[in-house]
């Protein structure tokens, strides 16, 4: 369709979204970001995710992970909150975590789910009951996707706003499609999905693409190949969710993020190289970046 925009993202677009703070703001003000998922060996992910969402402003940011994995996630940051969800056998999330995680929606401004929490039979199942229980934008990153590739009539029953954040892969698991598809043809590809489903989709990859739920897109041209690093997304799903808890629309905080996050790595490359750039290097930088938008 030619009448759908194609726009480049651009810092004056992010700046009217961010700009200073309110002398009279509490951190009421800014919202409370739910992350949900971890699994042993993938507590990291939602470590990561935390320390964006705290570091995009939110006023205050909770993880909900299997309660073995309490104590690793608390020591992760001492400004975060943490609430234990019942786990199976293996430690992953189990399904009477729900009415925990019920609670927990009702006090949140939005909420990531996905980081870490591996893929298991009942994944599925806890997404469906987030999407449908929840009053507040959702994100939906790793894990989490995965588990809504097992079924994608999941997203039928979505009342609230929802974002997705695939790599390339992820993508091809929700589409069908090979990576090879889906990398000739990000655009439609990122675009159909997007208004089949009325999500935003976040493409992810050399030049990031955010497609809204009617089809306009928003291409992304921070960042650089040494963001292609372990942990790297977990950063970005937490800006993203941490600017919706703030007030941001799902598809501004996502073209927001998409593009504070490109700029984070682009400075953390500048003083470690694009080698030895790590996910908390990313992290590490996100200040400096988020104080030029204030
Ligand atoms: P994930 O695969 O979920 O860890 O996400 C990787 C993150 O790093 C995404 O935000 C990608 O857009 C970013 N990234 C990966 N490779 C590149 C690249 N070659 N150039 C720019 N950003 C990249
Ligand atoms: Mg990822």
């Amino acid at each position: 369709d030619k009448n759908l925009k194609t726009s480049l993202i651009s810092e004056a677009m992010v700046m009217y979204w961010l700009g200073p703070r309110h002398p009279e703001s509490h951190k009421g003000t800014f919202g409370h970001a739910l992350l949900i998922g971890a699994s042993p060996g993938l507590s990291g992910a939602v470590i990561m995710a935390a320390g964006a969402a705290l570091k995009s402003g939110a006023g205050l940011v909770t993880a909900a992970v299997p309660e073995s994995l309490l104590g690793v996630v608390d020591a992760g940051w001492m400004e975060i909150m943490s609430s234990p969800l019942a786990e199976s056998k293996q430690g992953t999330i189990a399904l009477e975590a729900l009415p925990l995680i019920e609670g927990l929606l009702g006090r949140a401004s939005a909420c990531a789910i996905g980081p870490g929490m591996s893929r298991f039979p009942e994944a599925p199942a806890i997404l469906h009951s987030v999407l449908k229980k929840a009053g507040i934008p959702i994100l939906i990153d790793a894990d989490g996707l995965n588990a809504l590739a097992e079924d994608l009539n999941i997203l039928k029953d979505h009342q609230v706003p929802v974002v997705l954040t695939p790599h390339p892969g992820e993508m091809a698991r929700l589409t069908g499609k090979n990576i090879e598809e889906i990398q000739s043809n990000r655009i439609a590809v990122a675009r159909e999905f997007a208004q089949q489903w009325g999500v935003t989709l976040v493409l992810k990859g050399n030049k990031t693409l955010i497609a809204s739920a009617t089809g306009e897109i928003f291409l992304n041209i921070t960042g650089n190949p040494g963001m292609a690093t372990a942990g790297s997304g977990d950063v970005l799903c937490g800006l993203i969710v941490g600017l919706m808890a703030q007030g941001l629309r799902p598809l501004d905080a996502s073209i927001a993020g998409v593009y504070l996050h490109g700029l984070a790595g682009d400075r953390a490359a500048g003083i470690k190289g694009q080698r030895g750039l790590l996910a908390g290097d990313i992290l590490n930088s996100l200040p400096d970046i988020m104080q030029q938008f204030e």
